[in-house]
């Protein structure tokens, strides 16, 4: 288990054992957090026929079932768009009739915001009145974007980003001993987006590949021009580091041409949002604007 998640996990547990549970959990969390893991941790737990107070016991034959990805009682719904109608009415229809292997069934909603109004309503009857021994976990990063009929017949919960020490700690443990808090708030300080911009070079520019770029530029070696046809496609993320970079020096030092300097990051922005523009020399222009004014 993941060590942020250690507390609420043993909470569910406990529940679990003295049959307190309760049958629909809202598990709500900035992307990035790992909801995912415990979400299938605690499926695991629901479904295991030999409960132990740390959980699931991992040699039941629903543990090995589970572990092998083929449990015929669990059943994630995950879709790469909106949740639609069909998919929930298919999702309901596989908690039907009783559990294959005799003990629970388990739902589990991943982006669960994202359902359409129609989806959503689809999904009251059951998380009001859910078939015997069902259990539904919907998982959300945005918790205003839920209908507020589904927020009143779940359990909420709202999970929190670990404190920086224990991303900190959890990145050594997977093998990224050189992590700085700089980078950690690149990411906002969520684990699993910084583990991924470190292992997945399909992720795009890494912040530091940012750091070093803007070394160079401040340098000579790289020139804006340079490094802003390099980076065209990550325009929006590298202005918006630079734009965090420039408000934490304004708030230091206070001078007009930080602010400007934050102030220029925040316009370009907004000028991302047009169509069509050309990327390149938007870029270009803010990074003039640090390769006079240096971080
Ligand atoms: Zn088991």
């Amino acid at each position: 288990m993941l060590p942020w998640f250690q507390s609420v996990y043993s909470q569910f547990i406990r529940r679990l054992q003295s049959q307190t549970l309760h049958h629909a959990l809202l598990l709500s969390g900035p992307v990035g957090l790992g909801k995912t893991a415990l979400a299938d941790e605690l499926a695991k737990s629901l479904l295991c026929k030999q409960l132990t107070a740390q959980g699931s016991c991992g040699a039941c034959q629903s543990c090995q079932l589970f572990a092998a990805g083929n449990h015929p009682d669990f059943h994630p719904l995950v879709s790469e768009k909106q949740i639609g109608v069909d998919t929930i009415r298919g999702g309901i229809a596989k908690l039907s009739g009783t559990a294959q292997l005799g003990h629970n069934k388990v739902l589990v909603i991943h982006h669960a915001d994202t359902m359409t109004e129609a989806a959503s309503n689809a999904l009251l009857k059951t998380l009001e009145e859910p078939t015997t021994n069902t259990y539904l976990i919907l998982l959300a990063s945005k918790l205003n974007a839920l209908l507020p009929t589904i927020l009143s017949r779940s359990e909420k919960h709202v999970l929190k980003l670990p404190a920086e020490g224990e991303t900190l700690n959890w990145l050594a443990g997977q093998g990224h001993n050189d992590v700085t808090p700089a980078t950690l708030k690149a990411y906002g300080n969520s684990p699993f987006l910084v583990k991924a911009s470190l292992e997945d070079e399909s992720k795009g520019l890494s912040f530091s590949e940012f750091q070093e770029g803007i070394a160079r530029l401040m340098s000579g070696a790289d020139s804006s021009v340079q490094l802003a046809s390099k980076w065209q496609d990550s325009g929006k993320q590298v202005v918006s580091w630079l734009q965090s970079a420039a408000h934490e020096k304004y708030v230091q030092s206070l001078l007009p041409a930080d602010y400007e300097a934050y102030s220029y990051c925040q316009q370009a922005l907004k000028h991302f949002e047009h169509p069509g523009v050309n990327k390149t020399v938007i870029l270009t222009g803010v990074l003039d604007v640090f390769a006079v004014n240096p971080l």
